[in-house]
């Protein structure tokens, strides 16, 4: 049977009609009444408990020895607008207590990227790395204060060439620069990633093989008004820092094409390009990127949230950019009530669950609250040949070492 308009317009009006009178006989609730019934719930008080009745697989050793490559065992002490300075250092924890986590959990090496630089990455070496040698590696970071000095490029360099003397395996950068880092640590323009002030640090960082793990951008939420469509609201709602929105900040994509710049520049130095090269969101143009850099690498550090929630779009990431992506957690050990449970523990389960098995819907973060967004991820079940490659392969080669599995 075929309707105009009119007649199609006429027989929808009818099955409303229909509805109406069908209901005609009960007493409804008004709006108002209705409105009374409901409760209100504050956002951060809901906590609602999945009803699937799904396999949960514990996996509490990997299948295979792993090196975190991000972690961040020390701090420097000192900041000034967010950035870090001094060569002044804390430690979150203290080797015997991570060597039994580690152990518990297959992790054979920890890689403490934040070093420091100077006196404070020699104590901090001096303090894992030479006492427990092949299970603590660590990175330093740049002398930021000084970056506005007339002999800052080689200053730097030389800094670099001091940092391997000293036994650092690499160097991190913090998400400082094109966000954080302004001219002279002051309310001045913010300094470009791709500043020429910096090419001689990654250029004697390729020369020296220590490879750059690199923060820059954050996820794409950030960069946009925190309001009700914003999915990592109650994120940024706990912490309004985070936010790049407005202001003088670049965009997100102007942020991402000047580290691509410093990329092309420096093909000798490899950049680990942390957080699922800070796009997770958007594995299509992180995969565009690992195609056009041979010298890219990425780790997945505090980015399971995102790639366990398109599982069929991060499995073909995987198998496709198998030999580029690393382990990492971003870990940040304290101590809650008992050495046992310093930070660390559970993640390591989460992350294990996440590449190993093929569970559904499961939280992506041990706290009650998913951190970074309300939703759960689905494993990825790689692959004995890519789960090896991901847990310590991978790392290994680029650290310029072997490890027995
Ligand atoms: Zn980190």
């Amino acid at each position: 049977m075929r309707f105009n308009r009119r007649q199609l317009l006429k027989s929808v009006g009818m099955v409303v009609a229909t509805g109406d009178i069908a209901g005609a006989g009960q007493v409804r609730p008004s709006a108002v009444e209705k409105r009374e019934e409901q409760r209100s719930l504050d956002l951060s008080e809901f906590q609602p408990k999945s009803m699937l009745h799904v396999t949960e697989t514990r996996v509490e050793r990997s299948r295979f020895p792993v090196i975190d490559i991000h972690t961040h065992l020390s701090k420097i002490v000192g900041n000034q607008g967010g950035v870090s300075v001094g060569e002044g250092m804390a430690y979150n924890a203290l080797p015997s207590e991570l060597l039994t986590v580690m152990d518990r959990r297959n992790v054979h090496i920890l890689v403490n990227l934040t070093g420091g630089w100077g006196a404070g990455l020699q104590e901090t070496i001096a303090k894992y790395q030479q006492i427990n040698p092949g299970r603590f590696l660590v990175f330093t970071t740049p002398a930021w204060e000084h970056s506005n000095k007339p002999d800052y490029p080689q200053f730097q360099a030389r800094q670099i060439e001091r940092a391997k003397d000293a036994g650092a395996y690499g160097l991190k950068i913090e998400k400082i620069l094109g966000l954080y880092l302004r001219e002279n640590i002051g309310a001045g323009p913010l300094v470009k990633v791709d500043d020429p002030r910096f090419d001689p640090m990654w250029d004697t960082c390729g020369t020296l093989h220590m490879p750059v793990a690199i923060h820059v951008s954050d996820p794409e939420a950030f960069f946009l008004p925190i309001d009700r469509f914003n999915e990592r609201f109650e994120e940024l709602n706990n912490h309004p820092d985070w936010s790049f929105h407005g202001r003088d900040f670049p965009s997100n994509a102007e942020l991402l094409a000047a580290r691509n710049r410093v990329f092309e520049r420096h093909p000798q130095t490899i950049f680990i390009v942390l957080h699922v090269g800070n796009n997770a969101e958007n594995l299509a143009y992180v995969a565009e990127c690992l195609d056009r850099f041979p010298n890219m690498y990425v780790d997945i550090a505090a980015r399971i949230g995102e790639l366990g929630r398109q599982p069929r779009t991060a499995r073909k990431f995987f198998d496709k950019h198998q030999d580029r992506i690393l382990f990492g957690t971003d870990a940040v050990p304290h101590r809650k009530t008992t050495p046992q449970q310093i930070f660390g523990d559970e993640l390591y389960e989460i992350y294990y669950r996440f590449l190993e098995t093929d569970d559904e819907y499961f939280d992506y973060a041990p706290s009650p609250t998913p951190p970074q967004g309300r939703w759960c991820i689905y494993g990825l079940e790689l692959p004995e040949i890519i789960l090896k490659k991901v847990y310590y392969e991978n790392a290994a080669r680029i650290l310029g070492f072997e490890i027995k599995a």
